[in-house]
């Protein structure tokens, strides 16, 4: 059975790459009917909070990205330990007495011959002597410990990359515990995904090269590594990673603006991955049922806030009245607009065209429920045009037909619709575009109309 994995480090936000990497794991574990994982590495403790954990836990409900199965490495800590001691007496790993200015000091001593700063048994055992072993269990302190790194190559078969191989020599030994008893990434995550079967790690790119260091892990745990599918980088417009100074990044400030989240992993989706038949808007369901391994891209993808916007725009459209009145009800309460369901929902099909992000309701919506401000000067004709057209509008049903019909007098009055019609939706709105105006006068309602026009034909 495929089981895959969502492993963020709660450091931050979720940004939307990681979004697109949960989104993934999450397609993949649907189509193939499998399980999906979420586990939170947040062994980094000075960089990890409880705070980041829930909001990124919350973006992923609002994401509707719901997981099967859920683990804290923090929870798992025996187990990480248990397994390096293994190692140790296998002899596949030792312990290391040294402090980290030890280390770096190597490392500049051996980069100042012009080597590379390769670690291994020999040069960091000299630390290990009764002295220290002494002092550091004063201290409290736990030796880190350190993976022999064979001396071999390496290769895997990536599901994006192809073929990739790490030649013999790349890296020396490398630490899997710390000497505050934690254990590093590279460590961690071999031994979780090991241990939770995980078949398919599917992650960003920037873990290629950690992939070395998994696959030796894996090659002395004795376990078989997973299948790995390395996705590309998203990059903003500028061929740069994309980052905060590109914009807004982080899921939550995507749904604050009036994203749906059923829009933003379609846009996340296509960010990397193709429908085979080239389909831009999708559902969840349409996502899944084509979701491939094989339709990922190798190359990186370019964030465009614009073609965003658009995908968003295309599932309003999608969303019934009931849905959308539900979405949108929370941007009619900021900004103070008030007005019974079936109203509200006249309204958002007036402006649905040309509804992009959820937060613009306020300004194209601001009219119906102020009235505006402007000056506008009505021909000596055109306002007797205007007094009959109010005349008539008394008189008729309040449906657009007769609303139409009830602007005849223009004739009579020799009115030039082009500008009149301009003048008035100025007087109505405060605007020189917008809604078509026998639906604005729809929603108006008769009172509302009179009142807007009256001001200017006395
Ligand atoms: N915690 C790692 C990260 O957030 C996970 C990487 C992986 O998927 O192996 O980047």
């Amino acid at each position: 059975m495929v089981r895959v994995r969502f492993a963020p480090s709660p450091t931050g936000y979720l940004h939307v790459g990681g979004a697109r990497t949960a989104l993934y794991n999450f397609l993949f574990a649907k189509k193939e009917k499998g399980k999906f994982v979420l586990r939170i590495e947040d062994t980094d403790i000075e960089r990890s909070k409880r705070e980041y954990e829930e909001r990124l836990i919350d973006a992923m409900k609002w994401l509707s990205l719901e997981w099967d199965e859920f683990y804290r490495q923090s929870e798992r800590l025996q187990l990480y330990r248990e397994v390096a001691q293994r190692l140790v007496d296998e002899g596949k790993a030792y312990y290391v007495y040294a402090y980290p200015e030890e280390i770096e000091k190597i490392r500049e001593e051996l980069l100042s011959q012009g080597k590379p700063p390769h670690y291994d048994q020999e040069i960091l055992a000299s630390f290990d002597t009764p002295q220290r072993r002494k002092e550091y269990e004063e201290k409290g302190l736990h030796p880190a410990i350190y993976f022999k790194m064979p001396d071999k190559e390496y290769s895997f078969n990536d599901a994006v990359k192809g073929e990739v191989v790490f030649k013999k020599g790349t890296i020396g030994d490398f630490a899997i515990m710390r000497s505050n008893g934690l254990p590093t990434y590279n460590f961690a995550v071999v031994v979780d995904d090991a241990y939770m079967e995980i078949t398919h790690v599917i992650r960003g790119d920037d873990h290629l090269s950690n992939t070395l260091r998994q696959l030796a892990i894996y090659e002395a745990l004795g376990k078989k590594p997973p299948v790995f599918a390395h996705v590309s980088m998203i990059l903003g417009p500028d061929g740069s990673k994309l980052s905060k100074r590109h914009g807004a990044t982080s899921v939550e400030e995507f749904r604050d603006r009036g994203y749906l989240p059923e829009a933003l992993l379609n846009y996340l989706a296509l960010l990397g991955w193709s429908h085979p038949e080239g389909k831009e808007v999708m559902t969840l369901e349409e996502m899944i049922e084509n979701f491939s391994l094989d339709r990922l891209s190798k190359n990186p993808a370019i964030f465009d806030p614009k073609k965003l916007r658009w995908i968003n725009s295309e599932h309003i459209k999608m969303l019934s009245n009931e849905e959308l009145l539900n979405v949108a009800k929370p941007y009619f309460e900021k900004a103070g607009y008030t007005a019974d369901d079936e109203k509200l929902i006249k309204i958002l099909n007036a402006i649905k065209d040309r509804l992009h992000e959820l937060s613009e309701i306020p300004e194209l919506a601001d009219y119906f429920f102020e009235k505006p401000d402007v000056d506008v000067t009505f021909e000596d004709n055109e306002k007797q045009a205007l007094r009959e057209i109010i005349e008539n509008l008394n008189k008729i049903e309040w449906i657009r037909k007769d609303i139409v019909k009830a602007f005849s007098p223009r004739k009579k009055y020799k009115v030039k619709s082009k500008d009149f019609f301009h003048k008035l939706r100025v007087a109505l709105t405060g605007k020189e575009q917008g809604v078509e105006l026998d639906v604005l006068i729809e929603i108006l309602g008769k009172e509302e109309f009179k009142k807007r026009v009256e001001r200017y034909i006395n």
